[in-house]
């Protein structure tokens, strides 16, 4: 059955619980003082995960005592939570991360233990993949995995290495460890007192100072059969990747959390701080460069996690399925969000410099999101790859037709983005055309750039469908409800030009940068991608920005 999760009111009373919780708990002071101190409110986050808030139920199936949160539940929970501290998000994200392998692959008996024992007793979990030699590249694996072997028969393992980076790692009750057993890579569990298992000191961070991350090591630890997940060795990779387009979700859920509390911030900020005679929020110069284009970024990002939540909750078995969705979401959220909280700083001046209004910790914790999950360097080439793939099998014609559905889309509502997004979606076309042709993915470079103007068009198109929906008057039930249609179509509008543009710029910058005897093409590329098009679709651009200032302005 496809799942819906939780009611739209049920999603909102928890939501209002966790604001509730913070607003008692985890106010601007005690969040600034642990990150000064370099701690994590591990109490808090226990408390958090008690019979009182019980915050990690929203991602445990009912069937296990859990609320069975959908994608799109435990999306708005991400971002309610990063909105508070990203390291305390990161402290419950681990335990989901560290039980996902046990969820995805566990034997009934070990999803029943496991499961039931996070819901009941609110344990901490940790995730542990990546060490010192093995980070993008988790096949370079070097944990091992030797089975102990009674009268012929595998009774145990003992797993031997070292696990970098790992959050909770030093709290956690309970690890789950990716080690290479002699059928391939394998997930085991790891309870925390087991013998010759340990951690180090946790690291000293440049944010998320709330979160604990440290090494862990193995020395000969022995754990008993059971403690294979799915019995079965070899599936570990396949295990961890089922799960990418819920997790990376997770991330972008961050990345829009954190980017967004900075914002608000400056938007407070600008209606109070008066410079040369007016409050710096009536001033254009300010609100065009340091807050708008960014929320256009972050709502454009919003479009694509909110499809793709909703994509995965509409599948009877969502493991395995919307990975690339999953890596365009973050990329665009992650990206997003740490641009609008380094542009946060910016529109505090001085006061953003210092800690007090919080958006210097913003965005130092918000830098986690392009690093953690797969950085935004690995998310470029598995877009890039899986689109390219695409574009080969339906013989150049993916793009193309999605652009014309942007078109249609712009014909049937005037103005909701789709022009820009189409052009963005054409010009992306020709450039993988072009790419092709002259075999220009052998140079990685042009190959990831290529999967930065995927997500830009795919995000721009995502933008536009979303500002035509609520134009139509129609909304998820549990979407963020924000802005009204006109403005959410604004902020389409924004996105897609900018979107547009970038393709165009990049594709004549790299791909002409990599072809040899170019120079001769230029203007027959320029034709192809539609640059007058692009440069025309410019038209009414400040108009827009100004729309929106005056709306956030408004609202805030
Ligand atoms: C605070 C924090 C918490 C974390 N929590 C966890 C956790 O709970 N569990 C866990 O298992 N891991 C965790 N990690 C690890 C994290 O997932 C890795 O740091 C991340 O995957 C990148 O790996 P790496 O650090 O080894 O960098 P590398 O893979 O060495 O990458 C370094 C740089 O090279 C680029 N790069 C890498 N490969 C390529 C390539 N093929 N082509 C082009 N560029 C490339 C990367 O994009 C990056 O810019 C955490 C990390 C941090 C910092």
């Amino acid at each position: 059955m496809p799942s819906s999760g939780l009611d739209a009111e049920s999603l909102e009373i928890a939501l209002e619980s966790i604001r509730d919780f913070a607003k008692q708990n985890l106010s601007p002071e005690v969040l600034l003082d642990f990150d000064a101190r370099d701690e994590m409110p591990v109490e808090l986050v226990r408390q958090m995960c008690g019979p009182e808030l019980g915050a990690q139920l929203l991602f445990i199936p009912e069937e296990f005592g859990g609320m069975g949160g959908a994608a799109f539940d435990v999306y708005r929970t991400c971002e309610t939570l990063a909105r508070i501290d990203v390291g305390v998000a990161t402290g419950l994200l681990a335990t989901f991360l560290g039980s996902d392998p046990v969820r995805v692959g566990g034997s009934p008996e070990q999803k029943q233990l496991w499961m039931t024992r996070i819901a009941e007793e609110g344990i901490l979990m940790a995730y542990g993949a990546t060490e010192p030699e093995a980070g993008s590249d988790l096949a370079a694996l070097r944990t091992t995995a030797t089975p102990v072997e009674e009268q012929g028969a595998v009774v145990g393992y003992r797993l031997n290495g070292r696990k970098q980076w790992i959050s909770n790692g030093g709290v956690a009750e309970v690890a789950t460890i990716l080690a290479l057993a002699p059928g391939g890579p394998s997930w085991f569990i790891v309870e925390r007192d087991t013998e010759g298992f340990g951690h180090e000191r946790p690291e000293d961070k440049h944010g998320i100072r709330l979160s604990n991350t440290a090494a862990l090591t193995l020395d000969d630890v022995y754990v008993p059969a059971d403690r294979l997940v799915g019995g079965v060795e070899g599936q570990g990779l396949m295990q961890a990747l089922a799960v990418f387009g819920y997790t990376r979700l997770m991330v972008a859920a961050f990345g829009l959390g954190a980017g967004w509390a900075a914002l608000d911030v400056a938007l407070d900020y600008s209606k109070e701080r008066v410079q040369a005679g007016s409050p710096l929020s009536e001033k254009r110069g300010y609100t065009h460069k340091l807050i708008v284009p960014h929320v256009a970024r972050l709502e454009a990002a919003r479009a694509y996690v909110e499809e793709t939540a909703a994509a995965l909750d509409a599948l009877d078995e969502p493991e395995g399925h919307y990975i690339t969705e999953g890596a365009i979401a973050k990329y665009l959220a992650s990206e997003a969000g740490n641009r609008a909280a380094d542009a946060a700083i910016q529109a505090l001046g001085g006061y953003g410099y210092t800690r007090e209004y919080q958006v210097e910790k913003f965005k130092r914790d918000v830098r986690i999101t392009t690093i953690y999950e797969g950085t935004s360097e690995i998310m470029e080439m598995s877009v890039s790859r899986d689109r390219w793939q695409l574009h080969l099998k339906t013989r150049g014609q993916h793009y193309a037709e999605r652009a014309r559905e942007l078109f249609a889309l712009e014909a049937a509502q005037p103005g909701c983005g789709g022009e820009a997004a189409g052009l963005a979606l054409s010009a992306l076309g020709v450039s993988l055309e072009r790419a092709r042709v002259a075999r220009l993915t052998r140079h990685q470079h042009v190959l990831l750039r290529l999967g930065e103007m995927i997500c830009l068009a795919e995000g721009a198109a995502a933008a536009a469908r979303r500002a035509a929906a609520r134009r139509s008057g129609e909304r998820p039930e549990k979407a963020d409800a924000r802005f009204e249609p006109e403005v959410l179509a604004a902020l389409a509008r924004i996105y897609g030009r900018e979107a547009a543009l970038e393709v165009a710029g990049c594709a004549m910058r790299w791909i002409t940068g990599a072809a040899s005897g170019a120079a001769s093409e230029l203007s027959a590329f320029a034709a192809d991608l539609r640059l007058d098009d692009i440069h025309r679709t410019q038209c009414g651009g400040v108009e827009d920005m100004d729309l929106v200032a005056d709306a956030l302005l408004a609202n805030t």
